[in-house]
């Protein structure tokens, strides 16, 4: 693993997701097998594979004292293109030290901060995340602990997942899921909102299919998952067909668990075979 401390311009930065994202780190050392957020590497030069470098920006601490101050309030999601709770944050606490700051800040009140991971880490900063005004969610995309080893190998177990949400939900914390990705045939979405339906709300991502995603994650769904290539490859070739299906499998089973939807992400224009 290619670690190395790096200095950036900027911590908090606008986004077209949201008003705001906050990325610690470049890289994620989960290594999910159909993250999107590999495109950094063609963006950076990077010749490491995903997964196999981290780079922590090592001043967002400092940048962001100035930032909050002068930002227009919003709010801020972390993190878009890496797991703010990875392994790694356990010996940096960059995460920790960003919610610190925020949460000690005459300008906290500006902010809404929603943290997303898939790592039970998160635990260690419950205490900050209720004095902000905050939401967190964690992802997952099936219940079954050997599936989400070969998929992502480095996060959380699911089940260390819901535990971890329960648990934020009992001390205060507002929680979702978030449902992702949806894999065809592999992802059991009943089965995924009978379990979620504690939590105040729940996402629901589809998988993108764009090109690069696909060349890395089907030879692995091929080896370990044979019977489940003939959904995948109906869910490439008829994409709208396809999302339709399982958008009206998820206002069933919102209706059903009685669990909101806040919202359904389909990845319609890099659908490309
Ligand atoms: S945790 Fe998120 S950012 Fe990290 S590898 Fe997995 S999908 Fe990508």
């Amino acid at each position: 693993m290619n670690v190395k401390e790096i200095r950036v311009k900027s911590c908090m930065t606008k986004s077209k997701l949201t008003d705001y994202v906050i990325n610690p780190y470049t890289g994620c050392e989960h290594g999910c097998k159909y993250c999107y957020a590999d495109f950094i590497r063609i963006f950076q030069n990077i010749k490491d594979k995903w997964g196999d470098f981290v780079f922590i920006k090592a001043n967002c601490p400092e940048l962001l004292i100035k930032e909050l101050e002068k930002n227009k309030p919003g709010h801020i999601w972390m993190s878009s293109v890496c797991d703010c709770y990875m392994p790694l944050e356990e010996k940096y606490k960059l995460t920790r030290k960003i919610l610190e700051i925020i949460a000690n800040s005459p300008y906290k009140n500006k902010f809404t901060i929603e943290i997303l991971t898939k790592s039970a880490l998160v635990r260690r900063d419950f205490d900050l995340l209720k004095k902000l005004n905050a939401e967190l969610g964690l992802s997952i995309n099936n219940l079954d602990e050997k599936t989400a080893r070969i998929l992502e190998p480095f996060a959380s177990s699911p089940s260390e997942r819901i535990k971890t949400l329960k648990e934020a939900k009992k001390s205060g914390i507002r929680v979702f899921g978030f449902i992702s990705p949806v894999f065809p045939g592999i992802t059991n979405l009943e089965d995924i909102f009978k379990e979620l339906s504690f939590c105040d709300y729940v996402w629901v991502e589809f998988l993108n299919m764009k090109k690069s995603v696909l060349n890395r994650l089907m030879p692995i769904i091929r080896d370990n998952f044979p019977d489940k290539v003939g959904d995948f490859e109906f869910a490439i070739n008829n994409p709208e067909e396809y999302h339709e299906k399982m958008k009206k499998q998820v206002r069933e089973l919102e209706k059903k668990y009685k669990l909101k939807v806040i919202e359904i992400v389909i990845h319609q224009e890099l659908n490309l075979k």
